[in-house]
């Protein structure tokens, strides 16, 4: 049985914390609550903007939402196929990511220990195709079932057609907007192959006495958790919604002007001639870590995070933003983007301050 809310605070659906006021609000809890709810939408609601969240931790509220928001409860995990190499599991959209990794640790069915501790729905993470560490949702990701929610019919998506790409799918491109995420089909490896190449895990293990060959799969997830607690601000505590931009990628020219006057700039290769630069380190530079405007802040400890000191408002996150962006072009001639939803999904350009 669906509930409408009406004028409902978003504040703990979003990591943020900000508070904004959906018009309307809609958990559902299986597919025909999802149809029901469409349906309802038509008659009563039709002329007002639809938007499906997950638990709001890759979203800024710019200002309350004046139409209808739908949040999935779809919960389950139900194993499609089974052998001895494999397991093709087939997961609720509105599962918590996390649980989902814990759950699959405990099982042996391995490749998600990597993904440990993301927030978010299980939805959400086929649509942003999450990754960390060196692994991406994308590499298990069998099949993604979505509700159209112009008619609210049920469609399969295979992987090859979701278009994935570096945190990006078709429903983030195309297709956005069009389609809820009901139900998320992974494929996972019985064999467990470690990958501790990334980000300080090796480095973590032999902290903790586990030669990185012997680590069994929840001795990495435990790393990974602790790595990651250690770098990030957990949001029930300061209110973030992790990375807040992208990693810039630049040619070669922009490159080498820039490794000529900073020569310990961190960059990697990219692909075709293009090179990532670590937005982490241009906002460092550039003075702006552990600083705040207002009540919104750079993390003192992770320059790429913004969080809410308190009270802010989404507009405050966005001058924070403004303000970072326009010191990081001063100083290096390259423009930072966010990596964070804006809602609604104004160009920043287009933002008045
Ligand atoms: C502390 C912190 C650390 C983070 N670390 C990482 C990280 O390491 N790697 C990483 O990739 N991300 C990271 N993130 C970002 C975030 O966790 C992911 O983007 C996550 O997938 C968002 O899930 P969500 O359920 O909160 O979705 P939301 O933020 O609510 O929504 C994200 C997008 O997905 C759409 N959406 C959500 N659910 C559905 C659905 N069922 N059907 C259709 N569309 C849907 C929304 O419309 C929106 O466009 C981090 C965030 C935080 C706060």
């Amino acid at each position: 049985m669906n509930s409408y809310e009406e004028y409902y605070d978003l504040v703990h659906d979003n990591t943020f914390g900000i508070h904004a006021k959906a018009r309307f609000f809609v958990r559902y809890g299986d597919e025909q609550e999802l149809a029901d709810a469409i349906g309802w939408r038509q008659a009563e609601a039709r002329d007002l903007p639809l938007l499906h969240i997950g638990s709001g931790s890759n979203l800024l509220f710019l200002d309350d939402y004046p139409g209808v928001v739908l949040q999935s409860a779809i919960q389950g995990v139900d194993v499609m196929e089974a052998d001895d190499e494999q397991v093709v599991l087939r997961v609720g959209s509105g599962m918590e990511w996390d649980a989902l990794v814990e759950l699959c640790v405990t099982h042996g069915w391995h490749g998600l220990e990597n993904l440990s501790l993301i927030p978010g729905q299980v939805g959400a993470a086929a649509v942003q195709n999450i990754g960390a560490y060196g692994a991406e949702a994308s590499q298990h990701v069998v099949a993604v079932e979505c509700v159209d929610l112009t008619d609210g019919t049920v469609r399969r998506f295979e992987a090859a057609e979701c278009d994935y790409g570096y945190r990006t799918s078709v429903f983030k491109t195309r297709l956005r907007g069009r389609y809820a995420v009901s139900r998320v089909w992974l494929r996972l490896s019985r064999r467990f192959v470690p990958d501790t190449t990334y980000g300080g895990i090796a480095e973590m293990l032999s902290s903790q006495g586990i030669p990185v060959d012997e680590v069994t799969a929840s001795q990495l997830r435990d790393a990974i958790i602790r790595i990651r607690r250690h770098k990030l601000p957990d949001p029930a505590v300061q209110g973030n919604a992790g990375s807040f931009f992208m990693n810039p990628v630049v040619d070669e020219a922009c490159k080498e002007r820039l490794l000529a006057q900073y020569p310990a700039m961190p960059h990697y290769a990219a692909g075709q001639g293009r090179w990532k630069l670590s937005a982490a380190w241009l906002i460092d530079q550039s003075g702006w870590k552990g600083k705040s405007l207002g009540p919104a802040g750079v993390h003192d400890r992770q320059a790429l995070v913004l969080v809410n000191l308190g009270g802010a408002r989404g507009m405050d996150v966005v001058r924070l933003c403004q303000a970072v962006r326009q010191d990081v072009v001063r100083q290096f001639g390259v423009t930072l983007m966010p990596e964070v939803n804006f809602i609604p999904d104004i160009p920043l350009d287009k933002l008045s301050l």
